[in-house]
């Protein structure tokens, strides 16, 4: 008997348990692992000692997103994918599969680090925005005023402008102006 099957099905076990330490959606862990349903509701009570919420899924990550400060954390999230994703790139079938996912839990915990513990976002919602990108239904925009990029979805609840810019407007600053000294200087 090959040692491969017992590797990948390591492997496989590797990752379900890591999203389940994280809370994912069982279902996302059985899209992503293909371990049996029955094992991973054990598995997560064994973890969570509580079993495991259930219910649908949003289609769209987009209409989970439903405050401007949530899109701006989301894009940070969309951000460090991307460039995590960009490493495996070269691979190719299930190995490009499995690190895709290791590059979502990867971004997950990163921008958590970034933004703080109390504005972490659910591996959930990041499971779905790093799937709507992949398809197309999600993507990142640069705002020619700040010039950072960030999120834009379907199914998105703004005017799917710069989350950023909204922020200065909300604390009533109107733009941001750089110095040609390279100091900055926001005018209200
Ligand atoms: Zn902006």
């Amino acid at each position: 008997m090959s040692a491969q099957p017992m590797l990948e099905r390591h492997a496989r076990m590797q990752v379900a348990l890591a999203l389940i330490v994280r809370r994912a959606r069982l279902s996302i862990v059985h899209w992503e692992t293909r371990v049996a349903r029955d094992a991973l509701r054990a598995l997560y009570r064994e973890v969570h000692g509580e079993p495991a919420p259930s219910g649908q899924l949003p289609t769209a990550g987009g209409a989970a997103i439903t405050t401007r400060h949530c899109q701006l954390c989301a894009s940070v999230f969309v951000m460090l994918y991307r460039h995590l994703q960009l490493a495996s790139s070269g691979a190719s079938g299930q190995d490009r599969r499995s690190r895709s996912i290791v590059a979502m839990i990867q971004a997950h915990d990163l921008a958590q680090r970034v933004l703080g513990a109390e504005h972490s976002l659910d591996i959930t919602l990041c499971w779905m925005l790093a799937r709507d990108l992949r398809m197309g239904r999600a993507r990142l925009r640069s705002c020619p005023q700040c010039q950072i990029q960030y999120l834009v979805t379907e199914q998105g609840r703004f005017d799917q402008g710069c989350p950023l810019c909204a922020r200065y407007r909300s604390l009533g600053l109107s733009s941001l102006k750089v110095g040609q000294a390279g100091g900055s200087l926001l005018r209200g």
